[in-house]
């Protein structure tokens, strides 16, 4: 079937309580890992491109390697979303590309680093809601601002200045009323990148606690939670066991994120797992054959290894299993939802 509009799959896990992993990709083989995770389990799919991803495999490879994931798993519902969008025109350049949603983060300014005040803010969702709705694209937000830097993209805030920009509850209310976004991104206190925690998350650094309370204020509205990796510590092993560097460092666990799906959130963003499992299983190819130059008999196991960080999330998320459940929808059907909705 043909990319379908993200809003179908989060509006399918809200009614069925589950939420769905959103890998980013930057090539081949991390598409096809994801892909393959999603035939063994039978599950929904969500592909995110950030904009350093969009130039670094160039958005005509990306098109057309998403087309061909569609063509090769027909049976399974993907939706593919541009990850934090820091302007209009990035958001509507990847609409151009054939993306079904896109992230518009106007919590920071364009610059992807400044945070940006409620007004800006308000004011950038707005116009691309109106732009991405008018051709059924989902669409979604950010209020709060998320620690730590991913692509050049993030503040850069941690520990007590992260806990200072977290989502206010009453604000996200008014915030989803005045620009009509499908889904939230709120700030909890995760951060991007590998290095969010330097003990084992606690209710003082990761607030869970403010999911629960924009959730009961916004029981229609999909949450997203960024920054959302567990980084397992036995993926940080293999990386030093094979002679890499990787300081100490926590994730969110899983139960925090089954805990955030049973209080709205649908969406989750993981990354550095994915890149921590690539990492190690090139690292142990070069390691335990320095003769080996055939990109395959590294780019392979990578790919392998991906796919079961994959098939592990798309397990506990609750994902697994309901990809034949999913009556897909097109995008011109969406144009007619989101204009009855607009009356
Ligand atoms: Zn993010």
């Amino acid at each position: 079937m043909p990319l379908i509009p993200m809003r179908v799959l989060l509006d399918h896990a809200a009614a069925n309580g589950y939420g769905v992993a959103a890998f980013n990709v930057n090539d081949m083989e991390q598409i096809q890992a994801i892909m393959a995770a999603a035939e063994k389990t039978d599950s929904p799919v969500i592909v995110q491109a950030s904009r350093g991803a969009r130039e670094y495999s160039q958005d005509a490879y990306l098109r057309h390697l998403m087309l061909a994931a569609a063509e090769l798993h027909p049976r399974l519902p993907i939706a593919m979303h541009q990850d934090h969008g820091n302007s209009p025109a990035t958001c509507m350049s990847a609409i151009a590309q054939g993306f079904t949603s896109v992230m518009i983060d106007g919590s920071l300014t364009e610059d992807g680093k400044t945070p940006a005040d409620y007004a800006y803010n308000v004011r950038v969702t707005r116009e691309v809601v109106q732009a991405a709705h008018a051709k059924g694209v989902t669409v979604e937000g950010e209020l709060g601002v998320l620690g730590g830097i991913e692509d050049s993209h993030g503040a850069g805030l941690t520990g007590d200045e992260a806990l200072k920009h977290l989502t206010d509850p009453a604000q996200a209310g008014q915030f989803v009323a005045e620009t009509g976004v499908d889904a939230l991104a709120v700030a909890i206190g995760t951060s991007h990148g590998a290095y969010k925690f330097s003990r084992k998350p606690t209710g003082d650094v990761l607030v869970m606690s403010v999911i629960e309370e924009i959730h009961e204020r916004l029981p229609n509205t999909h949450l997203v939670m960024h920054g959302s990796s567990s980084v397992p510590q036995e993926l940080l092993e293999i990386i030093r066991q094979y002679g890499g560097q990787m300081k100490e460092t926590y994730g969110v666990p899983v139960e925090e994120i089954q805990r955030g799906i049973k209080h709205g959130v649908r969406k989750i963003n993981v990354d550095t797992d994915n890149r921590l499992a690539m990492t190690g299983a090139v690292r142990k190819v070069f390691a335990e054959s320095p003769g080996e130059f055939d990109p395959r008999k590294w780019l392979g196991p990578a790919r392998a290894a991906m796919q079961k960080v994959c098939e592990e999330r798309m397990i506990a998320f609750g994902q697994a299993g309901q990809a034949g459940k999913i009556k897909p929808k097109s995008l011109r059907s969406m144009v007619t939802f989101y204009a009855k909705k607009a009356k």
